[in-house]
Parts: structure tokens; sequence; C-alpha cells
């Protein structure tokens, strides 16, 4: 058996053209800005892509770039100005910041209404209670992703490995929220593989490349990868079983793992997300969905 393929992009496309209707509905523009301070180069292509997507969908992106060395002080005087601007609908920070500037600090000062990543903390405590809110992106695009397969959450046993703010935790709330039997499994859980083969639906969101192995997998599960691992050559004996993997690490020197050996697993589950091509498209999608709920939101308010 090989279990069917969950194609992120096209579900992300989806979401996409959701949202691109919804503004074309709205008669104005949702703004939003992508915050980044410093130079790290994966976070320029976040913050780049973002501000692209929602050009690209009819919203209109801004990146505020500041500088390495920009004090918290002036960081978070620029989030109270971007709170005040009426224009802006929406508020992201890329992490991670600087080390001198505490992230949470700075999300704590971003506007509840605003918060288009979920990561304040009244929008995770809307998003605990079950209330409507402002839901993290990452998760909020996993269950678009298990939605799709047709398998029903409710009354299903969801394990969640990883238990982060941006991802484990807002997860499990979300399937526990669609009536799932939720278990959050972690780095200290005893005998990781006897919970996970109880899945019906397996999120795996841990960053540790290929953790998740056939025998933990129950037959017919839906598994969701959240995982994004690049790793080099000294994996090569590790991905040997996986022909595609490896040829593109023969080719490119490195190669980029999800948490789940895809390859195996594939033959045990009835669904599963690739990586690349699986939870990474959603959730630039599902930030657009945010940003215009967001702005519906506060000009109704
Ligand atoms: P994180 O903050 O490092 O959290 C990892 C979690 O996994 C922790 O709760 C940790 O347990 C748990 N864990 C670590 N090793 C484990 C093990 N051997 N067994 C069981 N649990 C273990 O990571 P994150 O930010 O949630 O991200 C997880 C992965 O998702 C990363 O690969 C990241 O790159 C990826 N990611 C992808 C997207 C996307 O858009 N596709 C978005 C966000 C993150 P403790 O709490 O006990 O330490």
């Amino acid at each position: 058996m090989s279990a069917n393929l969950i194609d992120g992009k096209a579900v992300a496309k989806r979401v996409e053209d959701e949202v691109a209707a919804s503004i074309a509905q709205l008669g104005y523009q949702p703004s939003l800005v992508a915050v980044r301070v410093g130079n790290d180069p994966a976070s320029e292509i976040y913050v780049r892509s973002k501000a692209k997507k929602a050009d690209e969908l009819g919203l209109r992106g801004h990146q505020a770039i500041f500088p390495e060395e920009m004090s918290e002080r002036d960081l978070l005087a620029e989030i109270d100005r971007l709170n005040a601007d009426r224009e802006v609908d929406g508020i992201l920070v890329q992490l991670p910041l600087p080390k001198h500037i505490e992230a949470r600090k700075v999300i704590d000062a971003i506007d509840p209404a605003k918060d288009v990543d979920g990561f304040h903390p009244y929008n995770v405590g809307l998003l605990h209670l079950g209330r409507p809110t402002l839901a993290p992106c990452t998760p909020a695009g996993c269950i678009r992703l298990i939605e799709s397969t047709g398998v029903p959450i409710s009354g299903a046993h969801a394990v969640v490995l990883g238990r982060s703010d941006i991802v484990g935790k807002p997860m499990a709330a979300m399937l526990l929220q669609r009536h799932a039997t939720v278990t959050i499994c972690h780095s200290r859980t005893r005998d990781l593989a006897a919970v996970t083969r109880q899945a019906d639906i397996l999120v795996a969101a841990i960053g540790k490349p290929i953790l998740v192995t056939a025998e933990m997998v129950k037959p017919g599960a839906v598994v969701i990868d959240v995982g994004m691992n690049r790793v080099d050559a000294s994996f090569a004996e590790t991905i040997a079983h996986d022909a595609d993997k490896s040829r593109l690490l023969a080719k490119n020197g490195s190669v980029l793992l999800g948490d789940v050996d895809f390859a195996r697993v594939r033959e045990v589950a009835g669904w599963i997300t690739p990586v690349p091509g699986g939870v990474g498209p959603m959730t630039i999608a599902m930030l657009m969905k945010n940003t215009v709920t967001a702005a519906i939101a506060r000009r109704r308010a």
C-alpha cells in the first residue's frame, strides 16, 4: 500500500484563491507589515516572500527593515507606531530577533487585533478557550491539510509531536477544538512509538530529521510533517533507502528532510505530506488569510 499524497501547494492555492476573492469584494486593500531586524539570510527570504505574496493576492505588503544594532526600546516604539497607524491591518515580527532584544516583549507589544501570526498572549488565550481569534499560521495550515483528506477529525485520536508555542501547543488546541482526542508528546515522553502507533492523525513538529519511522505509524493514519531539517552528506547512509532524497543530496551537497521518514512511512500511512511541498506552502497562505480576517474585524469594530 502507498499513502495518498497531501498536496500542500494545491491546498495553499485554494486558500490563496479564497483570500484574493474576499479582497476583491472588500473595496479596500488590507495591508500587512513584515518587520525584520538585522540581516539573517533566512529571515530576509521569509520576509520578502511574505510581502511578495501579499502583493500578488491584492493586499498591500510592506517590509519594515531595521539594522541589527537597533535597540529594544526603538523597536517597541516602531511597534507602537504601527499599532497606531490606521492604514496597517496586520503586523508580523520575523523571528528570531537579535539576542539583545527580548522577542516576548516585542510580541506582547503588538496590538492583538493586528497580530496576524497569532502569537500574542491574548490571542493564544482565545485559541485555548476555543473562541474565534487569529490562530498561528502553521498549525492552522495543518488543519486545512487534514481537512483536505476528508478524514474526520472529530473522535479521532490525534497525536502531536512537539509542544512549541508556535506549532505543537496551538496545533493541539485546534485539534481539541475540532473534537479530536489529543495527546501531546515531547522530549520527555516515554516510549514515543507506543503513543504514536495509536494515532489516527499524527502531526510531527519536532525538528529532528526522519525521527518518525514506519514502525511508529498506525496503518492508514493521516501523517502531517511540519519538520524542516536541512542535512548534509553525513546523512547519506541514513537516507540511502530513499532514492529521491539521496539523489538530491548527491547533486546539491545538502537536502531538506522532514521529521518523518517519508519513503518508508508512505508505505504504511493512509495520507502523508511531503517535505517540501506539504506544510511549508500553507504557512504563508494562512498568514494572508489572517491579514484579511484582521482587516475585516478591525474595520468593523
Ligand atoms: P521547537 O521549538 O524546537 O520545538 C520542538 C519540540 O519537539 C519541543 O517541544 C521538543 O520537546 C520536541 N522534541 C524534540 N526532540 C524530540 C524527541 N526526540 N522526541 C519527542 N519530542 C521531541 O521547534 P518548532 O519551532 O515547533 O519547529 C519544529 C519543526 O517544524 C522544525 O523543524 C521547524 O523548522 C519546523 N517548522 C516548519 C514550519 C513550516 O512552515 N513548514 C513552521 C514552523 C516550524 P521539549 O519541549 O521537551 O524540548
